[in-house]
């Protein structure tokens, strides 16, 4: 890759929130699987639509109202090409990748699913795709069961085979773990899911915003991601999922834009992706949601993850020069994987970790990373999280293993005690 193709110090310029200081010290953020930051172009957008066309969409017959709609309805558009999605009409705005599965459980679940049907998820899911399967389980007398991890942190696929029955009605599995990095073989699994009659779900939150996904290519049925990790503004999820799926459910939320017509007392449902739209949607993120993607798309997906390829292999290689750090997850040059990196630094709380990083300028997330089964499969409460984005440097990497090894210093003096 050349210099020009990828030029990290033109995209920070872009970004006004990478060249503030925290604690006086120049900010290094490294939390970018939480979320992550917005280029000028996206904050741009927001200021734009509320000063030159905001209105409500889809009914005003007025020339703002008119901007507004095409505005918002280009950005479905885009989004379909973005996945390389047969057609707009499989694109449902949502809130974020959790109302989008949320939305696929209740009205997918409602219509297709009963009791002794089987659901199957993997061990490594954060709690977005786990929690709606069990609401839905509960609902419907379904049963869950779950694809096992060996320790390097990849899926046991062996075991995909033995657990796909003819009960299975759906396979709902991450793309890509927001706390091991893992990517897993999406592609593979959803043919060998439906050679078996099941349906898949992908969770994309972390693969959409890193990695080129074609939905297509997969052959999955449904995938779900938010626009906050992909640069675009918080409050905009999508749920892509096949026209004829969509078509087959039942709506989830009912008001407003949603319907044909309405009676006292019962209704018709407008067409699909309306269907799924109830109430004014989130107009002006879902647009500058659309700069996001035009921003991803001049750097290029693929670029985007060779520099995060190339700048998480760096971590790893300089966090397993630490004395006492654990990796959780893959860290084989060979296993492809992308840019969240677990740790733990023996003794220490990763909450404390995560303080004195702070304290250096440096962020990342301490926590469970709402995936708390996949903490108890680790035999660990929480860990310490660095996830890198398109703007992410060496030097950055350079100031997190710095700033490390200042909290081993704190930590070590005989005034703070270890955990
Ligand atoms: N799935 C995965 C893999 C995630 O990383 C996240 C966000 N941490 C979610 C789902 C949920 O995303 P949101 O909070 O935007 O709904």
């Amino acid at each position: 890759m050349s210099a020009n193709a990828f030029d990290v110090k033109r995209i920070r310029a872009d970004f006004p929130i990478l060249h503030r200081r925290v604690h006086d010290k120049p900010l290094v953020y490294l939390d970018n699987a939480a979320t992550t930051q917005k280029p000028r172009q996206v904050i741009d957008a927001l200021v734009n639509y509320y000063s030159r066309y905001n209105a409500n969409i889809h009914r005003g017959i007025h020339a703002l109202a008119e901007e507004a709609t095409a505005a918002y309805e280009a950005v479905r558009e885009h989004t379909a090409r973005f996945l390389h999605a047969p057609s707009s009409r499989s694109i449902v705005f949502t809130r974020n990748t959790t109302e989008s599965i949320n939305l696929f459980a209740s009205a997918w679940g409602r219509a297709h699913l009963k009791s002794g049907d089987q659901i199957l998820l993997s061990e490594m899911e954060h709690h977005s795709n786990l929690v709606p399967w069990q609401l839905l389980a509960k609902a419907t007398g379904a049963t869950l069961a779950f694809i096992k991890m060996a320790d390097e942190g990849l899926l046991k696929l062996e075991e995909l085979d033995r657990l796909l029955t003819p009960r299975t009605k759906l396979v709902a599995v991450t793309q890509m773990s927001n706390v091991l990095g893992t990517i897993n073989p999406v592609q593979e699994m959803t043919r060998r899911a439906h050679e078996r009659g099941a349906l898949v779900l992908i969770d994309a939150a972390q693969s959409v915003p890193h990695l080129p996904v074609d939905v297509q290519q997969i052959g999955c049925d449904a995938l779900a991601f938010s626009s906050h990790k992909m640069l675009g503004p918080t409050g905009v999820g999508v749920l892509y999922a096949r026209e004829a799926l969509l078509e087959s459910m039942e709506p989830f939320l009912g008001g407003g834009e949603m319907i044909t017509d309405v009676q006292l007392t019962s209704s018709t449902w407008n067409e699909i992706p309306w269907k799924f739209e109830a109430g004014t949607p989130n107009i002006a993120d879902v647009i500058a949601f659309g700069e996001a993607l035009t921003y991803l798309e001049r750097i290029g997906m693929s670029a985007i993850q060779a520099h995060e390829r190339e700048l998480t292999t760096y971590a790893i290689q300089r966090l397993r020069e630490v004395t006492g750090l654990t990796i959780y997850g893959p860290t084989r040059a060979a296993v492809e994987r992308g840019g969240a990196v677990a740790f733990n630094l023996e003794g220490l709380h990763p909450h404390d970790v995560g303080t004195v990083l702070d304290a250096e300028g440096v962020a990342v997330r301490a926590g469970h990373h709402c995936a708390k089964p996949l903490m108890r499969r680790l035999g660990v409460v929480a860990t310490v999280r660095a996830s890198v984005y398109l703007y992410n440097t060496r030097e950055e990497i350079d100031r997190l293993v710095e700033a490390i090894h200042a909290v081993q210093a704190f930590f070590s003096k005989p005034t703070h005690a270890k955990v």
